[in-house]
């Protein structure tokens, strides 16, 4: 039962690779943003707590976001195991994650802050479906459509150039410490994320095994 966390900076291509590696592997892909993003766009109390924070680049507090995931590892698929992604974001976090469940490996993603950024700016989403696009790296077939439904591609509020600089310090100075924490119990494996979605994907089978 494999129960992994996906960590790495904003823009690394976390979100890409625990989507393939997901469907590889037959559990779910849990990612915190996704489950705030929804509870924003359905307006429901939390997500209108949630959104201001999001908007600009500022973490959730915590126990907003332990709710949220709570809530999502009951549901009995994730008794088969997850893909953890976005969380945890703080050593608070990862103590109460502690608390929840075992984890069996942390998977970090590594890549210079010059190509986040580049990422970043350059990401654009469904805002039907969620595929994730890049203008320059990874563009639609037809500019600004979604390859499987037609729909405008949108950019995220928070990859603006004013959230993405408070996203980068956030991590920084609350998420990355957390490389210590886990590379303690043994846990961590490093991954390079430069290069195309299929070259990161090869070095993340490589580390499963
Ligand atoms: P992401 O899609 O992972 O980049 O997350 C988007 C935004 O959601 C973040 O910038 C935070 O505002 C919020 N968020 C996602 N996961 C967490 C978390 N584990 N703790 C606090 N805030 C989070």
């Amino acid at each position: 039962m494999p129960r992994i966390v996906f960590l790495g900076p904003p823009g690394v291509g976390k979100g890409t690779q625990a989507t393939t590696l997901a469907q590889q592997l037959g559990v779910p892909h849990l990612s915190t943003g996704d489950l705030l993003r929804a509870a924003v766009a359905a307006r429901t109390p939390l997500g209108l707590e949630a959104q201001g924070h999001m908007d600009a680049g500022r973490l959730v507090p915590d126990d907003l976001v332990l709710k949220i995931l709570g809530e999502r590892l009951a549901a009995p698929d994730a008794a088969r195991g997850f893909l953890l992604d976005g969380f945890p974001r703080n050593l608070a976090q990862a103590e109460r994650l502690a608390g929840i469940t075992t984890i069996d490996l942390v998977l970090s993603f590594e890549l210079p802050a010059k190509l986040l950024i580049e990422r970043l700016a350059g990401r654009r989403v469904c805002p039907t479906c969620q595929s994730v696009y890049n203008i320059v790296t990874r563009p639609p077939k037809v500019e600004g459509k979604c390859d499987r439904d037609g729909t405008a591609l949108v950019q995220r509020p928070d990859d603006r150039p004013e959230a993405i600089t408070t996203r980068l310090a956030v991590y920084a100075e609350q998420t990355a410490p957390l490389l210590g924490f886990y590379r303690k119990s043994g846990l961590l494996r490093s991954i390079d994320a430069a290069g195309t979605p299929d070259e990161v994907a090869a070095r993340v089978r490589n580390a499963l095994h």
